[in-house]
């Protein structure tokens, strides 16, 4: 029975009834009262106008449920059809279980942050996760900042300020967000001295450029562009070879380290073969192909590294306890040999097509929206942030079309969802990659396409 005005009920009551219902958690119960007398007064709104839209009490309790279900936090969860698994604008790397729990171990409570428990006194942050470090990279030792950038800022800094850092021409590149590295070397006081040419530089480019005014010569990955056809580089053995020769330090920012030697790395080293090549210093993001919290990881000798632990730029790029958590919750995984299962970037990149392929089918054949044409069809993955910028990963997707509405309202629509479903529109048909997706995802998916609604689709 639709209520009537004389009976509109008392939130209390309301809240009441929710509350034997288990409708909402202990910790909603204000923004369910919100959201319950907000629904109270259009309800009379509603009756004093003579609308079509009246409730009954259990439409009233189901309504607050659904909105309550929204997340009204500005950040939110969001599912991931782009088939960029390191989407830097969806948050880069997902994390695994292991880096989760320890984010709630060390913000629930008091940690051993800085505290040295066998000794009583003062200890050092950076100290919990050295041990893994040098283990996974083979470094003599390394420490952990804020980002890559703040990584390769504090190194130049520390290391090069005042004196010359040779760069081929071909590596002064920018990497999204405004990170240039002829800014970054000036704004480290050091001096950019530039070798060779876009495609080609050589050793002795390298060589003529070095006298007593050279600091470092520094090699900075190409992430996000492939300069191919008529090319050359000297090899990191040579360059590092050519260094020490000549007593001058080589830092390398490889970007997307990976620490897992792995067929989709093609000819990309991973961070410890660049190590074992000669390079002084290493820096490699914490959330790229690692699959960690965003994090600046510096490896290399304990001299240069004592040196950058010592620079005053540190404190301002420390990294925080949630990151240092979430970064020991990774790292243990490859600690014991469990990354590829255990990391959920490195589980999509090492994914059988088979599994993308079950998800897409699952969507397509649980979708009966007679306004919504959907097929299986066949994907290219990235991984992204800048990471293998010539791989892409073969699986599969949902091709979705619509005979009442555009492709681009349709992804509109997806967009709009409690949990925003992100996908992209190809020759005038939606395309949801399933590589990124899991299991509880799909059914979200599939309710998100049953329940779409064209009404005001103006086509
Ligand atoms: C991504 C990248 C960076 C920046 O790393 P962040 O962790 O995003 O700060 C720096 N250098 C290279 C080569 C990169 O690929």
């Amino acid at each position: 029975m639709y209520i009537k005005l004389r009976d509109l009920p008392k939130i209390d009551k309301l809240l009441a009834e929710a509350e034997r219902q288990e409708l909402f958690a202990p910790i909603e119960r204000p923004r369910f009262t919100d959201i319950l007398r907000e629904l109270v007064d259009t309800a009379r709104a509603n009756i004093i106008a003579g609308s079509d839209e009246q409730w009954t009490e259990e439409e009233l309790l189901q309504l607050a449920t659904e909105q309550n279900e929204i997340s009204d936090y500005n950040l939110r969860s969001c599912i991931n059809c782009t088939g960029t698994i390191l989407h830097t604008n969806l948050g880069r790397a997902p994390l695994g279980l292991r880096a989760r729990k320890l984010i709630e171990m060390a913000t629930s409570g008091y940690t051993n942050l800085e505290y040295d428990i066998e000794t009583g006194e003062r200890g050092n942050r950076y100290d919990l996760i050295t041990d893994y470090l040098e283990q996974l990279t083979g470094a003599e030792t390394a420490i952990t900042v804020n980002n890559n950038a703040a990584a390769v800022l504090v190194t130049l800094s520390a290391l090069c300020a005042g004196k010359e850092v040779i760069v081929s021409r071909g590596e002064l590149v920018e990497i999204g967000g405004s990170f240039r590295i002829p800014e970054v070397i000036k704004l480290s006081g050091a001096i950019l001295v530039e070798v060779g040419t876009t495609n080609k530089t050589h050793i002795q480019d390298y060589e003529q450029a070095i006298n007593e005014n050279t600091a470092a010569i520094l090699k900075v990955h190409c992430s996000n562009f492939k300069i191919s056809g008529f090319t050359a580089r000297p090899s990191d053995e040579e360059l590092t070879e050519l260094a020490q020769k000549h007593n001058i330090i080589t830092i390398n920012d490889v970007g997307s380290g990976c620490l897992l030697q792995a067929d989709y790395l093609g000819n990309e080293p991973t961070v410890q073969t660049v190590l074992r090549s000669g390079y002084d210093v290493v820096t490699f993001s914490g959330d790229k192909l690692l699959g960690g919290p965003q994090a600046g990881l510096i490896a290399g000798s304990n001299e240069l590294i004592t040196k950058i632990s010592q620079h005053q730029l540190l404190r301002a790029l420390r990294i925080d306890k949630l990151s240092l958590a979430a970064l020991e919750g990774t790292l243990y995984e490859y600690l014991y040999g469990n990354a590829q299962k255990n990391i959920p970037v490195q589980r999509m990149l090492h994914e059988n097509p088979v599994e993308s392929k079950k998800r897409a089918q699952r969507v397509v054949s649980k979708v009966n929206n007679s306004q919504l044409n959907l097929k299986l069809t066949h994907t290219k993955a990235q991984a992204g942030g800048g990471s293998l910028p010539e791989r892409f990963i073969p699986g599969f997707g949902v091709h979705i079309t619509s005979p009442v509405c555009s492709a681009d309202y349709v992804k509109e629509l997806l967009r709009e969802q409690a949990m925003p479903i992100i996908g992209r529109v190809e020759h005038d048909a939606v395309i949801l990659d399933m590589l990124c997706v899991t299991g509880n995802e799909i059914n979200k998916i599939v309710d998100a396409l049953n329940k779409m609604d064209f009404t005001e689709c103006e086509e």
